[in-house]
């Protein structure tokens, strides 16, 4: 069984042209006018594919496809928010090559013992209310629905209220619910599978995530009159920090990245001393424990520096997330059907976090991953083959029809309710 590459890759076009940018880009924040088109489009499509839809009280869409009555379905979707100046691959991917799967189902008239359900979550990226992942977070009760609904953008408006506006502010309770299964289709966003040329990554787990905040307290002073030998400079020690942060990475080795992505400097102009300086870390590695390594390296590098430059600071390891590992009857069942497919895979881990992060808490979860060229995402230069889309898409139907016990109809084998053929017994 194949889905239908041209079908799907006409869909990737259309959902791509709502909030797409000049650069083949997309600017689709979630909970915007765009993100609302591009939610309408989605259900459109899904209630032509005749799916039961639904909203939940966090805006996530469900789309079942019936099974036997009292099974728990199998889930498969992703996200269709996307970055400032994205791409039209993360996320969206992942829902359209789901709702081609079931398109694929119905055309060849495959039933399914369990129910098989499209979703598509909230606000994943966090590039508008933070945290990221916030709607499939409240489904895993990781998140408190009141905290959710409070998250607020940059220009005070709240999360609930914007659900309201756009109309997507369901009354289906936001919980844990019974799956069979989680599954989710998305780009690699690094370059492993196009280096080494495969078509599919079989995704074992999310590593390991920490991040700190640290806030160095120096003395701003004229940058004129103030001799060297007096200076306290918040910037200098934020800078030694940088490069020690990269270098704890280099010292430990393996797979541990480590990165300062935010820097705030007060006052940020030319003729003062910065005075105050803000800055985020960000440390991933598959191994909890090389994490448990590298926290203390980084409160020494921060100690030392600061000393150093006679400045004061608060450090704060304010957010860890362990390993994810996902099921293991999943992954064998994506890698069977990745296999199956023809498609050229092997086993990966992911360094990006996803909606199937949360939903590994409350069902058996696994994800297919398709190459991102360059290793590049979250920017519009993000692309990813369609051979290999289609490559992703049967491996993701294959997967997902061996999770839902699928079955063709036959004469000896008929769709619940029809009447079988007299003498077939
Ligand atoms: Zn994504």
């Amino acid at each position: 069984m194949r889905i239908d590459r041209t079908r799907l890759e006409g869909t990737i076009e259309e959902l791509g042209r709502v909030g797409a940018t000049e650069r083949g880009g997309l600017t689709r924040l979630a909970l915007s006018d765009e993100d609302r088109r591009g939610r309408d489009l989605m259900v459109a499509w899904m209630r032509q594919a005749g799916l039961r839809v639904t909203v939940d009280q966090m805006g996530n869409i469900f789309g079942e496809r019936a099974g036997e009555p009292g099974q728990p379905p199998v889930m498969m979707g992703s996200h269709v928010d996307s970055v400032p100046t994205g791409g039209k691959y993360d996320g969206q991917l992942g829902v359209l090559c789901a709702l081609e799967a079931i398109r694929t189902l119905d055309d060849q008239r495959v039933r399914t013992r369990h129910p098989v359900t499209l979703v598509i979550f909230t606000n994943e990226e966090g590039a508008r209310f933070q945290p990221a992942m916030i709607a499939s977070g409240v489904m895993a009760g990781k998140i408190a629905l009141e905290d959710a609904y409070n998250a607020r953008d940059k220009d005070g408006r709240r999360l609930v209220d914007e659900l309201e506006r756009i109309g997507y502010l369901g009354s289906e309770p936001c919980v844990p619910r019974p799956l069979r299964a989680y599954l989710e289709l998305h780009i690699e966003q690094g370059p492993q599978l196009e280096e080494e040329g495969l078509s599919v990554g079989v995704v074992e787990g999310i590593v390991a995530i920490a991040w700190s905040r640290l806030t160095i307290h120096g003395v701003q002073d004229h940058a004129g009159p103030t001799p060297m030998r007096i200076r306290h400079d918040a910037l200098v020690a934020a800078s030694e920090v940088v490069a020690g942060v990269r270098g704890i990475a280099r010292e430990l080795g393996g797979e541990l990245v480590t990165t300062v992505g935010n820097l705030t400097v007060t006052p940020n102009i030319v003729n003062a001393i910065p005075g105050r300086v803000a800055l985020s870390i960000d440390m991933r590695d598959p191994s909890d424990a090389t994490l448990d390594l590298a926290q203390p390296r980084l409160d020494r590098l921060v100690a030392e520096a600061c000393r150093r430059e006679g400045v004061t600071y608060a450090l704060e390891h304010y957010w860890r997330v362990p390993y994810t590992p996902f099921d293991r009857d999943v992954v064998a069942a994506v890698e069977r059907a990745a296999a199956a497919a023809g498609s050229r895979h092997r086993r990966i881990l992911s360094g990006a976090g996803h909606d199937a992060q949360y939903m590994a808490a409350i069902a058996p979860a696994g994800m297919v991953f398709v190459p991102s060229r360059g290793g590049r995402s979250h920017c519009e230069e993000e692309f990813t083959p369609m051979d290999d889309i289609e490559h992703g898409a049967n491996t993701l139907l294959g997967a997902a029809l061996e999770l839902a016990g699928g079955d063709h109809w036959t004469a000896s084998n008929p769709p619940p309710g029809s009447v079988r053929p007299s003498g077939a017994d």
